[in-house]
């Protein structure tokens, strides 16, 4: 069974390491340092590494770790990130042997143009999904490279998996994305009783990731399209009501990018 630890960078990001019978592959190290104490600390040898994206908070410290140990690297094809082995254009299905580890590729582009996640449907209870900075704990990535129709998209692609998949974002960056959901829909209990839940977790110093499908269906803002109160709050931003999903989602993801 894989097990999948946290390591914390910088402010506020999270490599997540995949690790079995004393193998880890590592997702998204913007950082060398935290990897190679683990490393140290654990005794465990590094197997592969998979990035979603070409930022440098997800990819900083992947050469640094590429001249200590030479391991497969996993990344988006359209993007140029210093040291990838394996390209990726969503679709794939790849394996960790050494791990005894299969992940499906799905291509999520809108943060970035070539953003990938990674889903592995045998890990944990019910799958787990790492999402980089596509989808967060009741937020979504900011469009940098992409459009919001590509984002809309991406983010339907992660809505439609399995209701219990574990959500492996990038960030912790759930308690203040609550702020804005309680905007958005001020009347929705699940969100309501989420932030309640987060504050508290995060007040004794714990991640609230990850989280799972169901619960960023029931108060993610980015997810809820279709929530009469979201499509009102989108109606009220745009001041028409909104024709389909990604006229909702981006009146959403506007209003955020102000927020
Ligand atoms: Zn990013
Ligand atoms: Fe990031």
């Amino acid at each position: 069974m894989t097990e999948i630890l946290a390591l914390h960078a910088f402010d506020d990001n999270y490599i997540w390491l995949l690790r079995a019978a004393g193998h880890v592959a590592v997702v998204d190290p913007g950082d060398a340092a935290p990897v190679f104490d683990y490393l140290a600390r654990s005794g465990d040898r590094l197997c592969a590494i998979l990035t979603t994206h070409h930022h440098g908070d997800h990819v900083g410290g992947v050469e640094e770790i590429l001249a200590r140990s030479a391991v497969p690297v996993f990344g988006p094809a359209l993007e140029n990130i210093p040291g990838v082995t394996e390209t990726l254009v969503g679709g794939e299905r790849i394996g960790v042997p050494e791990i005894g580890l299969e992940l499906y590729v799905i291509a999520v582009p809108g943060h970035t143009r070539g953003h990938v996640a990674y889903y592995g449907p045998s890990l944990g209870e019910g799958g787990a999904v790492f999402c980089g900075d596509t989808l967060f704990g009741a937020g979504c990535g900011r469009l940098f490279e992409g459009t919001p129709t590509q984002m809309q998209n991406s983010l339907a692609k992660l809505a439609v998996l399995p209701a219990p998949t574990l959500v492996y974002c990038g960030h912790e960056y759930t308690q203040n994305n609550l702020r804005f959901a309680r905007a958005v829909e001020p009347d929705n209990i699940a969100v309501q009783q989420r932030s309640e839940n987060v504050a508290r977790e995060r007040a004794a110093g714990r991640a609230t990731v990850p989280s799972s499908i169901d619960v960023e269906l029931a108060t993610n803002p980015f997810l809820r399209w279709d929530a009469p109160a979201v499509r009102t709050a989108a109606a009220n931003r745009v001041g028409h009501v909104p024709t389909d999903a990604v006229e909702t989602f981006t009146a959403i993801r506007e209003w955020k990018n102000h927020f």
